[in-house]
């Protein structure tokens, strides 16, 4: 980074992330179990929070993806913590000159229930990223029973990510 007026301000990230159903138990979201009778089929512990907001926060710094950094053939990411690699990305965030300031994750799921949840997860994300509870949004919503997420095949998520600049 030579121009320093580049990274000055704000910047908004956006991520996404879907996986199939069907895996062994239990579904992580932001590290938290939301059903200890289902699972994802993923490489890594198939976090998909912390998956769509890990791409969110490099999008707003433009260091690529979470695919490059850390890829689903690399042995060590077998059964990876995610959250950990969430917690790797704001470092690199920071390294860059980014700071994460607020979270906005919608998770969109037919029958997998988040509300009951959505405190702890909430907390984790916030311990994550070192940002505020009240800078920290979990929703939820369906699809109406349309497509491969009304029919239970899937769940995804998508979210935003803002950062500001270091002072
Ligand atoms: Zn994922």
């Amino acid at each position: 980074m030579t121009d320093e007026s580049s990274i000055a301000g704000s910047r908004v990230g956006w991520g996404f992330d879907a996986h199939r159903l069907g895996g062994d138990p239990p579904i992580l979201m932001g590290g938290v179990a939301v059903s200890e009778s289902e699972g994802v089929i993923a490489t890594s512990d198939g976090d998909l929070v912390a998956h769509a907001i890990t791409d969110a926060l490099m999008g707003a710094c433009v260091l690529g993806d979470i695919g490059e950094h850390f890829p689903s053939d690399d042995p060590n990411s077998e059964n990876a913590d995610s959250m950990f690699l969430l917690r790797q990305a704001a470092t690199m965030a920071l390294a860059s000159g980014w700071v994460p300031v607020h979270v906005d994750v919608t998770v969109i799921a037919e029958s997998i229930r988040v509300a009951p949840h959505r405190e702890e997860i909430r907390a984790q994300l916030g311990a994550a990223l070192d940002i505020p509870l009240e800078a920290v949004s979990v929703k939820a919503t369906t699809t109406d029973g349309l497509g491969f997420i009304g029919d239970d095949q899937g769940i995804a998520t998508v979210a935003v990510v803002s950062v500001q600049a270091t002072p």
